[in-house]
């Protein structure tokens, strides 16, 4: 891992297109009025802040959405997230948390094996030590909300 600070370049290279589509316009953006399930997260390093919906029928995600503030790489991680988990059981979308950690950590016991499919667009964010956690945040949440905790969730 490079030591050294990120230089526009580095960035240019980290925000590939995709982040920047799903940043500028996140998917899903907005509260649910009816939720079965939320969790707040926040990554005070980076000052990202989120808070996640789900409404969960009969252990299926039939809908979620999130709101927040935060960099670009925290807003279009929870932007594919929510476009990814929709429609999904909830086992599944554990499964896909425990996936997508375990593939920015680049600590793959255990990991499911699982198609990330276009959340490969975050990868660029493991040489960023720093940025794993903009990434990962609306996951934590989302693990957060499945589990029924009612605090919020924090990267620290
Ligand atoms: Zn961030």
């Amino acid at each position: 891992m490079a030591a050294y600070a990120e230089s526009t370049d580095d960035i240019r290279d980290l925000y590939r297109e995709l982040i920047l589509d799903h940043a500028k316009s996140p998917r899903n953006f907005g509260r649910l009025d009816v939720s079965t399930h939320t969790a707040e997260g926040v990554n005070p390093l980076c000052g990202d802040k989120l808070k996640l919906y789900l409404h969960v029928t009969n252990d299926r995600i039939d809908d979620v959405s999130f709101e927040g503030s935060g960099c670009a790489i925290s807003l279009a991680s929870a932007s594919m997230m929510t476009d990814i988990v929709r429609g999904l059981t909830t086992p599944r979308a554990r499964e896909y948390f425990d996936a997508v950690r375990a593939n920015l950590t680049s600590d793959m016991k255990d990991a499911p094996n699982i198609d990330l499919g276009k959340l490969r667009a975050l990868d660029g964010v493991r040489e960023f030590p720093t940025r794993i956690k903009c990434a990962t945040l609306a996951w934590h949440a989302l693990d957060s909300a499945l589990r029924g905790r009612s605090s919020p969730v924090s990267t620290e």
